[in-house]
């Protein structure tokens, strides 16, 4: 018996987010122009420890959550650079990603400029799924 549910639960829910990595490229692939899935942070490109800097200042003033994370805090959370002030769970995600489309602008996550060719890229910080856009610039292709 473990003397520390809590962080069993945090060691699940870490498991359970990189299982379901795996399930939702294909979300995120459908959604266009998603270059990789990165395993780990020695392989976290710059711009996405950039910005997963964003998210953890963020997280710093508070977010809104989901109901479903609400009741539930230990399971896998889902943040969108360009939606800043909201982390969802895996449930809610998709009907957040569809609201949000019609408005997206082609603008870089990270250096705010726009862009016609942005690259759909993804990071994980422990439990967390980070999702943004990101220009050549802040990105090179092969990075
Ligand atoms: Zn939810
Ligand atoms: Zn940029």
């Amino acid at each position: 018996m473990s003397t520390d549910p809590k962080g069993d639960q945090l060691a699940a829910a870490a498991r359970d987010a990189a299982a379901l990595q795996a399930d939702f490229y294909d979300f995120i692939k459908a959604s266009g122009r998603v270059r990789q899935t990165l395993a780990s942070p020695a392989e976290t490109p710059p711009a996405i420890q950039a910005l997963i800097g964003q998210f953890n200042e963020r997280n710093q003033v508070g977010m809104l959550a989901c109901a479903h994370l609400h009741a539930s805090p230990a399971q896998p959370v889902f943040w969108l650079a360009y939606a800043p002030d909201r982390v969802s769970c895996l449930r809610c995600l998709p009907r957040l990603m569809d609201e949000l489309a019609p408005n997206l602008e082609d603008l870089c996550d990270l250096c705010g400029q726009p862009d016609d060719d942005l690259t759909g890229i993804w990071g994980t910080l422990d439990r967390v799924t980070i999702r943004g856009f990101l220009c050549e610039r802040c990105h090179p292709t092969g990075l």
